[in-house]
């Protein structure tokens, strides 16, 4: 079942360790860089009932589309990753030393959810700057061609304005 959240009922969290898995089909993460998630992305998340909350360890795997920031161009990307998290409903472990994030449980609510969980592993696998190949050669500052698919007049006759002078200049044989 696709979904656009991921949350796990209360009511199947019982005692010990739980294991889900679920197709998450986000419709927006907020982040710029992607484009577009093609198809649903795995999450697998791991609860471990506790007295006081729940340890929450997600798994995230799956392909986004990316936008290249040099050349503008889609292209597909892998990403994955795991983020341990404490869920409670106790505000004072907020400023706990536990390790990973402390996430408040709002009473209200009626599951677990863990999709602020799989949107960090997204905001940590996928780069600020994505490029479509470590050489890419982005597009041609003065007509906008991309340098990666054909290259243009201008890129041969970008040479500095200084040197013009001496294009004047002519040796007798
Ligand atoms: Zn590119
Ligand atoms: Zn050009």
């Amino acid at each position: 079942m696709r979904r656009k959240t991921v949350a796990i009922p209360f009511t199947s969290l019982n005692e010990g360790r739980v294991s889900f898995h679920f197709d998450w089909h986000p419709e927006s993460t907020g982040m710029s860089q992607i484009a577009e998630i093609p198809e649903p992305l795995n999450v697998d998340a791991r609860v471990t009932v506790l007295e006081d909350g729940y340890l929450v360890r997600v798994f995230l795997s799956g392909k986004v589309g990316l936008v290249c920031c040099r050349c503008g161009g889609g292209f597909l990307a892998a990403v994955s990753g795991e983020v341990d998290t404490f869920h409670t409903t106790d505000r004072t472990q907020l400023d706990g030393e536990e390790d990973g994030e402390v996430r408040l449980i709002d009473p209200r609510q009626e599951a677990l959810d863990i999709t602020p969980d799989a949107v960090d592993i997204l905001v940590l696998s996928v780069s600020a700057k994505p490029l479509c190949s470590e050489d890419c050669k982005g597009l041609c500052p003065h007509c906008g061609t991309d340098l990666n698919k054909e290259s243009c007049a201008c890129s041969r006759e970008q040479t500095d304005p200084r040197w013009d002078a001496l294009k004047q200049i002519t040796f007798d044989e």
